[in-house]
């Protein structure tokens, strides 16, 4: 049961072969025997589960049933769960329980997918690696001395791993797509403004966008239909009308008269050889699928990384300000005065990254500086996106790897920012620019998987589903079980 995709598993459910509580009653038993190894999870939420899968069989009796009623999901734990802890994997938070939902959650829970628990995270989701998590590193299915990537880190491992069949993520620099890249699945960073921010703990609230995170383009539609849309809670969510994903996904169908523009900054210098021939196999997979395949630029490209860690930093640092001990999160022991709680609490519930970040942001913002860096930066962003609007004047989507390198060694990185930093080499500038990418899995190398990283123009979800979808339809890399999880 735990291989299956979430369209499967609903053609189950709706045909009454299995009930939703039998499903996650399985999933939760599954958790617990795998994951003390992999630490996907930081909260499980057993009793709630079980209780929204027992009201998901009585909807599905009724007739009441959405294609995700009785689906067993997880939430990335940045997205706040009514009277569950949301600790967006810092010890800032970690006593903290949310006094509401999230809009995903909301939306999920209201088309009746069942919530298994929370997922590790990259504390403040500020990694690409999950190992600045306060409850310590996720280990990646495939290989357990490696990392799963993140900031998603936890969603994705126990996507890989059939801990659950789909799970949420954000994505504020590649947090979605290189965690799916790096453990074989699939997952998409709908254009910002698609989805909600509202009850999603902030980091760079430019960049920051939610995303679904499953084993296939078809499951991720399925779950973006119900996180997708207009919310006025968050004025950055966009007033305009979600399309049918699942619809665009129809039949069996070519990719006749599709047009895929492949960055040529995208294979340079910095990509690993194998990963590089990986994903030109791939790009033959959608060449006899009838696409037609010819290089772009992107001048700026090279640009997004060091203009990345001047914004998102400037914002982080303004966002983390409101963790001052008082209202909610860590407060340290007997203050003596007020400066004293501030400077404890922060000092003692931020880890070493986070405070990095803070220390960065405030820097670039502050008079003198802000002009040569913060400006100078917002001027590049435009530059970037301008490389993407032009692009997409010649074709449909872009095409290229996800992540330069397959899932690296727990700790390889960790005492050098840069070389982690340049994880997200070619995820960061779609951020920057606000538009939709999707990684799917595309083969492996020595053992690991690869993701190709498609691109759309804004709000062209339906175009990447269906690319990656047909896709997955000619290949069987996506149905790749991680050794010890079949
Ligand atoms: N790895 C990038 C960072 O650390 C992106 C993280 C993300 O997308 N949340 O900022």
């Amino acid at each position: 049961m735990h291989t299956r995709t979430i369209a499967e598993l609903s053609a189950l459910l709706h045909e009454g072969a299995v009930s939703a509580e039998e499903l996650a009653q399985a999933l939760l038993e599954r958790i617990q025997r795998l994951d003390g190894d992999l630490n996907a999870f930081i909260t499980v939420t057993a009793e709630e589960a079980l209780a929204q899968a027992r009201e998901a069989d009585r909807r599905l009796r009724s007739g009441e049933a959405t294609p995700l009623t009785g689906i067993p999901i997880a939430h990335k734990d940045i997205f706040c769960t009514r009277g569950v802890r949301t600790s967006c994997g810092s010890r800032m938070l970690d006593p903290f329980v949310a006094p509401y939902d999230a809009t995903v959650v909301e939306r999920l829970a209201a088309a009746g997918a069942v919530s298994l628990g929370k997922t590790n995270m990259d504390e403040f989701a500020m990694g690409s690696s999950n190992e600045t998590s306060y409850y310590g590193p996720v280990r990646n299915p495939w290989d357990p001395e490696r990392v799963p990537g993140g900031s998603s880190g936890g969603s994705a491992a126990a996507v890989a791993a059939r801990l659950v069949p789909g799970a949420t993520g954000t994505d504020t620099g590649g947090s979605i797509r290189q965690p799916a890249a790096l453990t074989g699945i699939t997952g998409l960073k709908p254009t910002y403004g698609r989805v909600s921010r509202w009850g999603m703990v902030a980091f760079a609230s430019s960049l920051d966008q939610a995303g679904p995170m499953a084993r296939t383009a078809e499951d991720c539609a399925l779950l973006l239909q119900a996180m997708a849309g207009f919310d006025p809670r968050d004025s950055t969510c966009v007033d305009r009308p979600v399309p049918d994903y699942r619809a665009a996904l129809a039949g069996e169908g070519d990719l006749k008269g599709l047009r895929i523009g492949v960055p040529r900054e995208w294979l340079e210098e910095g990509l690993d050889g194998k990963v590089r021939a990986c994903v030109e196999r791939a790009l033959q997979v959608y060449r006899d699928l009838g696409a037609e395949v010819r290089e772009v630029r992107l001048p700026n490209a090279h640009l997004a990384v060091p203009v990345y860690y001047v914004l998102a930093p400037a914002e982080a640092s303004s966002n983390l300000a409101r963790y001052d001990g008082v209202r909610y999160g860590h407060r340290c022991q007997d203050p003596r005065d007020l400066t004293d709680l501030y400077k404890r609490s922060r000092a003692e519930g931020f880890g070493p990254e986070v405070k990095r970040r803070i220390m960065i942001g405030t820097y670039v913002l502050s008079a003198g500086y802000y002009d040569a860096y913060y400006l100078k930066a917002q001027q590049v962003r435009r530059l970037i996106a301008q490389d993407f609007r032009r692009a997409f004047q010649e074709v449909d989507l872009l095409a290229g790897p996800t992540s330069p390198t397959t899932a690296f060694r727990l700790g390889e990185r960790l005492d050098d920012p840069v070389t982690m930093y340049l994880s997200d080499i070619y995820t960061i500038a779609v951020n920057l620019a606000g538009l939709p990418g999707l990684s799917h899995p595309a083969g492996f190398v020595d053992g690991l998987p690869v993701g190709l990283q498609l691109v759309g123009d804004y709000f062209e979800e339906a175009r990447l589903l269906e690319a990656a979808h047909r896709f997955q339809q000619a290949t069987d890399w996506h149905r790749r079980v991680p050794p010890g999880c079949a």
